[in-house]
Formats: C-alpha cells, structure tokens, sequence
C-alpha cells in the first residue's frame, strides 16, 4: 500500500499513521520527523530547515524534494509506504509524481484528515512526544498514565519548538495557501479520499481504513 496523508498541522496524521506502520509493517517517512531529526544531529541540513520550521515557514522545494527521493528510493519503500507532511506545495506533488513513475509505482490513496482550524491550535499546543521513541500524546485528549513519561518506552516526553499558539497561525496559514491547492490535484487524479479528523482516534483510523478499502 502506497499512502499519502494530507492534512494541516495537527489533525492527527502522525497519530494515524503510527496505527497503519503497527498493522501493515511499512515504513512511516514523515518530512517533518525528518527534518527535527537533522536539526537535532546539526546536520547541514538541519541547519538549513531550522530557520523555517522554527518561523512555521516551508523548508525550501529543493531541498525538501531531496530528501524524500533519496528515502524513496530506499528498498523498504519498495512494498508500501506511509507518507506524512509530503507533498505540501504543488512542486512538491509534481516531484513526488515524477518520482514514483521512476519507481513503478502507483499512489494507493490519498486520504485528507480534516479538523476545524481552532481545534488544530489546541491540538497543536497540547501535544507531547517522546524523546526516544517518537510516540505522540495530548495532555488532554491523549495523555500518558504517568505525566512527562512514555508509556511505550519510559521516555521523557517534550513540546515541540514549532507547538506555541503564535507559529501554530503561521503553519495554518501556509497550510491554506500552499498545501491546500493539492486537494483539488488529487481529486483530479481519482485518488482523494476526504475523512472528519475531529473524531475520536479509533473513529478517525476505522475511517482511514474504510478509504484504503481494507475494512468494509
Ligand atoms: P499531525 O501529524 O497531523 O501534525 P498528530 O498526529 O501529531 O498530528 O496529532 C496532533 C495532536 O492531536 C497530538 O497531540 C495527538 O495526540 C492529538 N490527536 C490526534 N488525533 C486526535 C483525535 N482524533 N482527537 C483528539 N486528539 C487527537
Ligand atoms: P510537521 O512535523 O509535518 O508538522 O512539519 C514541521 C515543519 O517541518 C513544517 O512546519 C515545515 O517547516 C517543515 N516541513 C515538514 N514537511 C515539509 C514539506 N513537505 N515541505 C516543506 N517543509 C516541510
């Protein structure tokens, strides 16, 4: 299965695509867990994505378009993927386009997670990871047992830099004016599927695999 998952900051896509990695077994290529991971090993490229991400500004195409073809290309992309946070711009999508045909393959669903804007802020605010394992939290809606600690792993759990209210409108509104062009381009393509994010997580994953044609 070949998954794309769209949708603004914070409604819910890494959540679910933590659901489909547990029971299809493919690999969960996220731009945005990408990008955290070279700021934190100071790498040039995370040198390079800081400055936008910390603004809530897109990192550059170029580079954006690099990293996904190189992880694309990788053998574990080969049976499935789940991509999350790519594309958000129109050259993006074009790119991934070319790409994939390169690659024989052919883009299962889209599946468009959609949540009203105000609840992405409290989303967005509340949410905690782990440090060590990534796992996603809300201090409401999803919150540990014990409070700052995994319950997967024992991890401590952080708030992201980007999280604050004020960025959180900044990522809103590039989400509207570059990301959400591409619902009209995978619409056109026959492969969008549109679900209600603002329900429960089981609810929004039962949907998630309605669209994928795996539950009935
Ligand atoms: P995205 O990857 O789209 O930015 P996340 O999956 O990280 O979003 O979810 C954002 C926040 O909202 C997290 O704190 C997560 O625990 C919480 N969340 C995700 N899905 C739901 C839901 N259906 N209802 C309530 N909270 C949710
Ligand atoms: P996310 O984890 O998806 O919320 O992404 C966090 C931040 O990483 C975004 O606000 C951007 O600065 C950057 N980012 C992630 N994915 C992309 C992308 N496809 N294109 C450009 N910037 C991205």
């Amino acid at each position: 299965m070949y998954i794309l998952l769209m949708g603004p900051p914070g409604a819910g896509k890494g959540t679910q695509a933590a659901n489909l990695v547990k029971e299809f077994s493919i690999p969960h290529i996220s731009t945005g867990d990408m990008f955290r991971a070279a700021v934190k090993e100071g790498t040039e490229l995370g040198k390079k994505a800081k400055a936008c991400m910390d603004e809530g500004k897109l990192v550059p195409d170029d580079v954006t378009i690099g990293i996904v073809r190189e992880r694309l290309g990788k053998p574990d992309c080969r049976k499935g993927f789940i991509l999350d946070g790519f594309p958000r711009t129109v050259e993006q999508a074009d790119a991934l386009g070319e790409i994939l045909d390169g690659l024989n393959i052919k883009l299962t669903r889209v599946i468009d997670i959609t949540v009203p804007s105000d609840e992405l802020i409290d989303r967005a605010v509340g949410r905690r990871i782990c440090k060590k394992c990534g796992a996603t939290y809300h201090v409401k809606f999803s919150p540990t047992k014990k409070e700052g600690v995994c319950d997967v792993c024992g991890g401590e759990t952080y708030q992201r830099a980007d999280d604050s209210a004020e960025t959180m409108k900044n990522r809103l509104s590039v989400y509207e004016e570059q990301t959400k062009p591409l619902i009209d381009y995978y619409q056109k393509a026959g492969v969008y599927s549109r679900i209600d994010g603002s329900q429960h997580i089981d609810k929004v994953y039962e949907d998630v695999k309605k669209a994928l044609d795996v539950l009935k």
